[in-house]
């Protein structure tokens, strides 16, 4: 699945934007700075495939790559900047919700979530929106190479806690560096196991 070139399609910034929902479609969501972009970098091959939309104000597209003929993968723009006025973060809210709950297609969402910092009440209200849209859903744990593996742990409980209410939830979590590319291939695998 990955062994293609994965190309951009197209940013969509509202509900008729969409393309066809006519193949297996993953999307990854995270806090503005998680290590969003260059995990999509890393999973595809690319150096600069998924440009970092992380300017306040700027556009809040979602972002459609293709994988093969067979896949989308989907980067939603990301949250919880300090800085993003509220009719901006407001209409992302709302394409959000639109697209969440409206893509029959869309297999799992990849939540990703900083191992330094674990899970944060932003981040519990995309879960929350999950279970509502009734999205499965998986944590994937960014930039594990900035933590010492006992500090790990200690996150991993944490985020294991938090996801304790959420239905939606997977229990699995995938813990990943980008830059020393531990877990991409498990990353991978799973997306390319859905069916
Ligand atoms: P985005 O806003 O979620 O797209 O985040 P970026 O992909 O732009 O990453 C934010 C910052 O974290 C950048 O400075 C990246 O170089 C850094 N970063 C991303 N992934 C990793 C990782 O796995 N390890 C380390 N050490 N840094 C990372």
């Amino acid at each position: 699945l990955f062994a293609g070139r994965t190309e951009f399609l197209k940013g969509v910034v509202a509900m008729p934007g969409l393309p066809p929902a006519d193949r297996i479609e993953v999307c990854f969501a995270g806090r503005s700075n998680v290590g969003k972009s260059t995990l999509i970098n890393a999973l595809t091959g690319h150096k600069a495939l998924a440009r970092a939309s992380n300017t306040p104000g700027r556009t809040q597209e979602i972002n459609f790559f293709t994988l093969q003929e067979s896949h989308y993968l989907v980067d939603l723009p990301g949250y919880g900047f300090a800085k993003a006025p509220v009719a901006v973060v407001e209409k992302w809210q709302k394409l959000l919700k639109a697209y969440l709950s409206g893509r029959a297609t869309l297999r799992r969402a990849f939540v990703l979530i900083d191992a330094r910092h674990g899970v944060k009440s932003v981040d519990e209200e995309i879960l929350t929106l999950l279970d509502k849209a009734a999205v499965p859903f998986q944590v994937v744990m960014t930039k594990a190479d900035k933590v010492k593996a006992a500090e790990l742990d200690k996150v991993l409980t944490q985020v294991r806690g938090k996801l304790q209410p959420h239905p939606a939830a997977y229990p699995e979590l995938l813990v990943t560096s980008s830059d020393k590319g531990e877990g991409i291939e498990a990353l991978r695998a799973t997306i390319a196991g859905l069916d």
